[in-house]
């Protein structure tokens, strides 16, 4: 059976999926027309139903404070203590609402929690529909609508959960500058990153590859605007998998932002659901390879339909067997050469 172009589906869907989702994730809300609002959570949750997946709830709990500085200073955690009750701006881009903290808390929790399911394999699949958002939220400050970095909180959750090597493939359109400050001189955490450039927050770049101990395990692949399914697809196979490949995670998580998608009003690429699809039954692959289990944390995606049904085609692609042909695509010279800088950054010695 055969669905789209390029695709050889084993139509089988297995095993279900582990659901991070609280109620208080939607009281994170700013009284202006702010785009990261609680809609797009009601539509992240319908995309999800939408799938078809099986799903098993998971009720997050609160961060501890012990887990939340392996990530982030404590000095920043007073902070954002402070800020309960209060509604206000951090920054020009990122606003705290009086739940913001408690809901950044349990966003937090329930990422760990995500994290330490899957390194103890209570389950394979997981998906953390949380808000705030996080890839931004550097160790010692809020940035870009996001106050905790939950990818990162998931991925010290599955270390309390036993797994050493933890991969976060960052999908989502901007760069996840919180994300690589974190990791970028741990050989334990690979973080590839695919995204708009020059874009918002400006990080990323494809010589950025670590420091000391960590280099050669941050991997940023930065494509301008225009690039479509065929050029994540290229980034995908030449670039995000082999690094997966050769660095054998015991989970892989992915920053699973959908603001890449072609009608976003935030940014400027052209992916299709089935393009996400696509680069999350790559990573699924390349994951099953060393027997890891994949783990989606919700980021950007600003087109609320787009949102839901990026997320449909997501969730029902990390629990299918669908394999993708494993062919080069003709790009334009623009895109090629991007990624041929990537691959050349990535051969380049430690
Ligand atoms: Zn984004």
């Amino acid at each position: 059976m055969t669905r789209g172009w390029g695709h050889a589906i084993v139509a089988k869907m297995a095993g279900e999926v582990l659901l991070v989702d609280d109620a208080l994730f939607e009281e994170h809300a700013s009284t202006s027309n702010h785009p990261e609002r609680p809609a797009r959570l009601v539509a992240a949750r319908a995309g999800v139903v939408r799938s078809g997946v099986t799903t098993r709830t998971l009720p997050p709990a609160d961060a501890e404070r012990a887990i939340l500085e392996r990530v982030h200073t404590a000095s920043y955690l007073d902070k954002l203590e402070k800020l309960r009750g209060v509604r206000g701006m951090i920054d020009p881009d990122t606003y705290v609402a009086p739940r913001s903290v408690e809901a950044a808390l349990r966003a937090a929790g329930g990422s760990a929690a995500l994290g330490r399911a899957l390194a103890t394999r209570a389950a394979t699949r997981g998906v953390a529909l949380v808000r705030p958002p996080g890839h931004h939220a550097e160790p010692d400050r809020a940035m870009g609508f996001c106050l905790l970095n939950n990818a990162a909180l998931a991925a010290e959750g599955a270390r309390e959960g036993g797994a050493k090597k933890v991969a976060i493939v960052d999908i989502d359109v901007h760069h996840g500058n919180g994300t690589q400050a974190i990791y970028y001189s741990d050989p334990n955490t690979l973080y590839v990153s695919l995204h708009q450039w020059p874009f918002y927050p400006g990080t990323g770049a494809v010589d950025d590859r670590g420091e000391g101990e960590g280099l050669g395990t941050t991997v940023n692949v930065p494509l301008s605007q225009g690039a479509d399914d065929d050029v994540y697809h290229e980034a995908m196979r030449r670039v995000v998998t082999p690094a997966l490949a050769e660095f054998a995670a015991d989970v892989v998580l992915v920053s699973g932002g959908f603001d890449a998608f072609e009608r976003d009003p935030l940014a400027s690429m052209h992916v299709t659901p089935n393009g996400f699809a696509d680069m999350v039954s790559s990573i699924v692959g390349a994951a099953e390879r060393t027997r890891s289990p994949v783990g989606l944390i919700l980021e950007g995606g600003y087109d609320l339909e787009g949102l839901a049904t990026c997320l449909e085609a997501s969730a029902r692609a990390l629990v299918e067997s669908r394999e993708i042909k494993d062919e080069g695509r003709k790009l334009d010279p623009r895109h090629q050469a991007e990624i041929e800088r990537a691959v050349l950054a990535r051969s380049e010695p430690r």
